[in-house]
């Protein structure tokens, strides 16, 4: 689709896991003009749609975050600089970074007289101290205070979520903010660094089926717990909160509350297969227990996410799987060639 000034929704991070699921709801529910826009070049989206108009922008600078949400009626921010415990404990600055993206997305969409802008935070804005415990109390949105954020990448979001607040106090532009409690799925992160657990899961327990070694390196020592939500319950709690303007900051996750050990079981008996399981004790592993409190979503929406874990990684594990053996199809030719 070609570029023009009006656009009825824009879709920042359209090129990543969230992003890419939200424009495929938004084209379902008919919106007419969609944006989407992402740093990375358009043939590395996720998913792209022919009938959006996509551009490959860096949002940390404020004339792309202009051009992004000139027209706009409503701006989705979802783009970060992020990934899992493996990338955010390792690349803390960059994390930090990401705050020139909401920065100048909300500078321009108050200048372009947008009307409603949402944002995506996260659980890691919860204070370390309350998640010590494997068996840990459900967090609720006041526990964010005292403040001792994620290092880095929590601290960002925080700020950010502030910002919006502000921005809504002091110049009336509508701001809704979620925090995302691990979100996973099809069409997302599983291999190079910046994949999170299920997805990392997944693809470890079919490596070992595909390859017949039998084993697993696990993160820690796998009693951390956390709750997980399938990307369907994800994206409509976020259209819900953006059209019935519930402003948040929400807790958006599952509070079906697993440990990493119990994950693992799941993904194996999804895979038919039982592995050996070695723990890697220097690995980062985030905190010991997080889990969503659910009472302020269900009060505020008569609804919570509900997807049961079973479920959603039957989903996610069927598509890693066939991205790993189409990718291993493709290197054969290249293999039997070099022999
Ligand atoms: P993702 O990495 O798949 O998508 C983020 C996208 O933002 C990427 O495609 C990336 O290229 C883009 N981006 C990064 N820097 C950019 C820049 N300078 N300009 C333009 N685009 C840029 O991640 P996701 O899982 O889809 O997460 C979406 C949002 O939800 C993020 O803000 C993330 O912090 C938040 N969140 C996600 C989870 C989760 O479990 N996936 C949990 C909590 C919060």
């Amino acid at each position: 689709m070609t570029n023009s000034n009006n656009c009825d929704v824009v879709v920042c991070g359209a090129g990543g896991f969230i992003g890419g699921w939200l424009v495929a709801q938004l084209r379902r529910e008919g919106a007419k003009k969609i944006r989407g826009v992402d740093l990375k070049p358009l043939d590395e989206w996720y998913q792209r749609f022919d009938d959006v108009e996509n551009l490959s922008l860096d949002l940390q600078e404020r004339p792309a975050c202009e051009q992004a949400v000139r027209g706009a009626t409503d701006v989705y921010n979802l783009a970060a600089d992020m990934g899992g415990m493996g990338f955010i404990e390792n690349n803390k600055a960059l994390c930090m970074l990401t705050v020139l993206i909401n920065t100048h997305l909300l500078m321009a969409s108050r200048a372009a007289g947008v009307e409603k802008y949402f944002y995506a935070s996260s659980a890691c804005v919860y204070a370390a101290d309350k998640q010590t415990d494997p068996n840990v109390t459900a967090l609720k949105e006041e526990d964010a205070y005292p403040a001792m954020a994620e290092d880095g990448y929590g601290w960002e979001k925080l700020f950010s979520e502030r910002m919006c607040r502000h921005f809504t106090e002091d110049f009336g532009l509508r701001t809704n903010v979620a925090r995302y409690h691990n979100v996973y799925g099809p069409h997302g992160t599983f291999e190079g660094g910046r994949e999170k657990a299920p997805a990392a899961i997944c693809r470890k327990v079919i490596d070992a089926k595909l390859n017949g070694t039998n084993e697993i390196e696990i993160w820690g020592d796998g009693h951390q717990t956390r709750s997980f939500m399938y990307i369907d319950d994800c994206i409509k709690g976020t259209r819900m909160m953006l059209d019935r303007d519930i402003r948040g900051p929400l807790n958006l996750g599952s509070s079906e509350m697993v440990s990493i050990n119990q994950l693992v079981d799941i993904v194996e008996d999804i895979a038919g297969v039982k592995l050996h399981r070695r723990y890697n004790l220097k690995a980062p592993k985030g905190v010991n227990g997080r889990n969503s409190d659910n009472t302020l979503i269900r009060k505020v929406m008569g609804w919570e996410p509900s997807i049961s874990l079973r479920d959603g990684l039957e989903k996610t594990y069927a598509w890693i799987y066939d991205q790993m053996v189409e990718k291993t199809q493709a290197r054969l030719p290249q293999l039997s060639a070099v022999a």
